[in-house]
C-alpha cells in the first residue's frame, strides 16, 4: 500500500501545500536538511510528485474558507511546478476566497526558462521571497544555486520588481541568524527596490 503523502499541513490559522520537492538551490539552512517535517507536521517528502487530483482530494477534506491564508510553501520551490501551482491556485479561487501566498526563492524565470511574473496576476495575493542575502556573493554562498551560468540574485531582484506589478503584496525575507550587519544591507537592497523585508525565525525542526 501506497505511503499517505503530506500535501496539505496546518500551521496556527494558516493552511500550507507542500506540491513539490523539487529546488534548484541547496541553502544552507533549509528545513530539508534539519528532519523529515516543519513545526511537527507528518513528513514533508513526497513519495510522487501529486497530481492535481490527488491535491484536490486532499483539499477536499479540508474547510478552505475557514483559513487566514493558504501558502505554497512546503520542502521545496513551488514555481518548480508552475503548472500545478498555478492550477492549484486557479481550482482554490474557485471554491473560496482566501487569499494565498506563495513562498518562493524567487527563480521561477529561471526555473522556467521565460517571464513569469505575469503568469501570478488574479491568483496569488501574496509573494514572499527569500532574500537571504544583500549580495550576489553571500546570496550564492548561502543558497547554492544549481543555475552555473546564470545570475541568480539578479534573475531573484529582477522577479521581485516585475512580480509587483501583478501581485497586491510582495515582501522579502532574511532568516534572522545572518546577523545584524547582515539585516541592514538586506534593508538597503529592499528599500532600494520598494519592497518590505521581513525578518523571519530560523526554522530549526
Ligand atoms: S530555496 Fe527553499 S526549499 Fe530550496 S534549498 Fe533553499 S530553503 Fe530549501
Amino acid at each position: 500500500m501506497e505511503k499517505a503523502m503530506t500535501i496539505s499541513y496546518e500551521i496556527d490559522d494558516a493552511l500550507y501545500l507542500n506540491i513539490t520537492n523539487k529546488c534548484p538551490c541547496n541553502c544552507t539552512f533549509c528545513i530539508r536538511n534539519n528532519g523529515d517535517g516543519a513545526y511537527g507536521s507528518d513528513p514533508l517528502w513526497l513519495e510522487h510528485q501529486p497530481t492535481l487530483e490527488e491535491i484536490k482530494a486532499d483539499l477536499a477534506k479540508r474547510d478552505l474558507a475557514a483559513y487566514r491564508q493558504i501558502v505554497f510553501c512546503g520542502y521545496g520551490e513551488p514555481t518548480c511546478e508552475l503548472e500545478l501551482l498555478k492550477d492549484t491556485a486557479r481550482y482554490i479561487k474557485s471554491v473560496c476566497k482566501t487569499p494565498l501566498r506563495i513562498n518562493t526563492n524567487g527563480l521561477s524565470d529561471l526555473i522556467n526558462k521565460r517571464d513569469t511574473a505575469p503568469e501570478f496576476a488574479g491568483l496569488i495575493d501574496v509573494v514572499s521571497i527569500s532574500l537571504n542575502a544583500p549580495t550576489k556573493e553571500e546570496y550564492e554562498a548561502v543558497t547554492r544555486p544549481s543555475f552555473k551560468d546564470a545570475d541568480s540574485f539578479g534573475a531573484m531582484l529582477k522577479f521581485a520588481q516585475e512580480v509587483k506589478k501583478y501581485v497586491p503584496q510582495v515582501m522579502f525575507t532574511v532568516v534572522d541568524i545572518i546577523g545584524e550587519d547582515e539585516i541592514k544591507r538586506s534593508q538597503k537592497v529592499a528599500d532600494s527596490v520598494g519592497i518590505h523585508l521581513r525578518v523571519r525565525e530560523m526554522i530549526t525542526d
